[in-house]
């Protein structure tokens, strides 16, 4: 057999499936989900053939030659079988190089590893703000999956300006941005916002304050609801006093970095995970929970919860401003025609 073209097509078995030959006329094909099963004594030959001849990846044309050659059956009958297996996700296509990284494997287990699933994470461009001295490992871990990541660390406690003029450049080239661990009522999370919204660039924000971590709300520019209207959402139950603190905390951080808020460090490393789930999540164009909406973890408690976030009326950093309603009491004078009198 000639040499394998580094960048052609092969076939593979999709990860995690395992291979029980029932009896000489049922063969089945289990994952953790969901089960193929093949009969008849023909079928089940030419099935195991062409397990074998897949031997752990290889071009679709060799694995119909040898499974034919194998059996004795038709090459078009080998043919339509490879297509079955395709169909019924037992099988995937890839291309050599796509082998063995544990985020390839995962979407071939999802049934996601399609060529536009390689388009899409090579065109992928995040630019992640984080508080600096607190990475929570996400830019790592997305660079290990071969994301191009590009990090604005912002120091807790000093001006805002530099992370926010680095962010203004850096969205000229990004996809998406994450906005990590700053507190969302803070003035500096409030222009990350803002700055996603004017140039319009899609920004996923996720924090951990206290006992509350959260991975959302994904802000898609003019669509879905902001930083803002979450804060304006989650004051609307707060009384005068906490509104009155409220203010304070805005007015005392309006020019600098904030601190993140204090956690317990292991939580704020597994809500860092999840938030660099969905990060990677909306970078590859996937369906994603959090736009319009907010995950809500609690530091205790099992499970996780979704909150919904609508648009505010009238929020100044989503909505244009409509411009001014005429008087009620305007009047318009019938113009004088010539002649007319
Ligand atoms: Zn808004």
């Amino acid at each position: 057999m000639s040499d394998v073209d580094p960048g052609a097509e092969i076939i593979r078995l999709r990860p995690g499936a395992a291979i029980y030959e029932i009896s000489t006329d049922e063969l089945q094909i289990s994952f953790p989900n969901y089960t193929a099963t093949f009969t008849s004594p023909d079928v089940t030959n030419a099935v195991r053939a062409i397990l074998a001849a897949l031997d752990g990846g290889a071009p679709r044309a060799s694995v119909i030659e040898t499974a034919a050659a194998a059996t004795g059956f038709s090459p078009d009958v080998i043919d339509y079988l490879v297509d079955s297996l395709l169909g019924s996700n037992c099988l995937y296509v890839g291309s050599e190089e796509q082998i063995g990284t544990p985020l390839r494997e995962f979407q071939a287990y999802i049934g996601d590893a399609d060529a536009d699933f390689e388009e899409r994470l090579a065109n992928a461009r995040c630019v992640l703000v984080q508080p600096a001295g607190d990475r929570g490992g996400i830019a790592e871990a997305l660079a290990e999956l071969e994301v191009k990541v590009d990090v604005i660390e912002a120091t807790p406690g000093e001006s805002s300006s530099p992370p926010l003029d680095a962010l203004r450049e850096a969205l000229a080239s990004a996809t998406v941005v994450g906005c990590w661990n700053v507190p969302y009522r803070s003035p500096f999370a409030r222009t990350v916002n803002e700055i996603a919204i004017q140039h319009p660039v899609p920004v996923l924000f996720g924090t951990c304050e206290g006992i509350v971590g959260r991975v959302g709300p994904f802000v898609l520019p003019g669509n879905t609801a902001c930083l803002e209207c979450l804060n304006d959402r989650l004051l609307s139950l707060a009384g005068g006093p906490e509104l009155r603190a409220y203010r304070a905390y805005r007015l005392r951080n309006e020019e600098i970095v904030p601190p993140p808020w204090p956690s317990h460090p292991l939580f704020v490393r597994a809500v860092a995970a999840l938030f660099g789930v969905e990060l990677l999540n909306v970078a590859l164009r996937r369906p994603s929970v959090t736009s319009g909406g907010f995950v809500e973890y609690r530091l205790g408690d099992a499970g996780a919860e979704r909150h919904p976030v609508l648009r505010v009326p009238g929020c100044p950093m989503c909505r244009p401003q409509s411009s001014k309603r005429l008087a009620w009491d305007v009047r318009f004078q019938a113009p004088a025609v010539k002649g007319s009198a």
